[in-house]
């Protein structure tokens, strides 16, 4: 589970996350959305700790965010991240990319780290890739490689960022689906997109932000046909 509550955070003099009420359960599927800057990435990268709040309490599965490099640490365990540029190591195969971090962090033995990621790529339907390198790959493919190589540290969250805005449309259904099948692990996931196809089919909650604001929050269906508040309903008339 996760709880935000009065987080606040500047870039400078820039106010970008205001007073910041959030709590995702565990096996829920929240989806974020809103304007350009109004601070969707900043949230969630608060939350694994890309970024610092200067304000307020973050609590991410009972381990409270703080200065402390052990929370840090215990974090960026629990947390897998999936962003909207792939972020793959380019000179390393699509297997060493997911075999990376469970092998040097989690200490895992060498052979069992390969096999939980050839596990993966299969889950994402890309398992034929694994000897290859990213920049082999489609757009849609990588992006199943960094979803299969953030699973492989077994995480208890994921979050993404935007991660089908970067591909061609019809690569796009390629990572929805993966998603898809994500959210129906059972997996908690916090999901900034404007794919709201994807929203009312798995998200339990859309979050609506406005100018470092969660502005409005509810069902999908609640949250689409029933707008509360103009930010929203002129958001949704730019999007749909
Ligand atoms: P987009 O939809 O374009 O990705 P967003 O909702 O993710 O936007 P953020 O990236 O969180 O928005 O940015 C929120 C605000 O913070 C913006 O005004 C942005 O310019 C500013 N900002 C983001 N990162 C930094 C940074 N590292 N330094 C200074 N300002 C930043
Ligand atoms: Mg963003």
């Amino acid at each position: 589970a996760i709880m935000l509550s009065g987080v606040n955070k500047w870039f400078g003099s820039l106010h970008v996350l205001r007073d910041i009420h959030l709590e995702v359960a565990t096996g829920e599927r929240v989806v974020v959305c809103g304007p350009s800057g109004s601070g969707k990435s900043t949230l969630i990268r608060c939350i694994n700790r890309l970024e610092e709040h200067q304000k307020g309490r973050i609590v991410v599965d009972g381990i409270e965010l703080s200065g402390d490099l052990r929370s840090l640490d215990a974090i960026r365990r629990e947390v897998g991240m999936v962003f909207q540029s792939f972020n793959l190591f380019p000179h390393l195969t699509i297997l060493e990319n997911c075999t990376l971090a469970p092998i040097w962090v989690r200490k895992m033995p060498r052979k069992e780290a390969e096999a939980l990621a050839m596990e993966f790529l299969t889950r994402v339907r890309i398992p034929e890739q694994a000897h290859k390198y990213p920049g082999q790959l489609s757009g849609g493919q990588q992006q199943r490689v960094a979803i299969a190589r953030a699973l492989c540290m077994r995480p208890k969250i994921m979050l993404f960022d935007e991660p089908t805005s970067a591909l061609d449309p019809e690569m796009i259904k390629e990572v929805l689906d993966t998603m898809v099948m994500l959210a129906e692990t059972g997996m908690t996931m916090i999901c900034v997109t404007h794919e709201m196809g994807f929203a009312r089919q798995v998200a339990d909650r859309v979050v609506f932000m406005d100018r470092g604001e969660v502005v409005e929050q509810g069902a999908p269906a609640e949250i689409f046909s029933n707008p509360r508040t103009e930010r929203l309903q002129t958001f949704l008339g730019q999007i749909l």
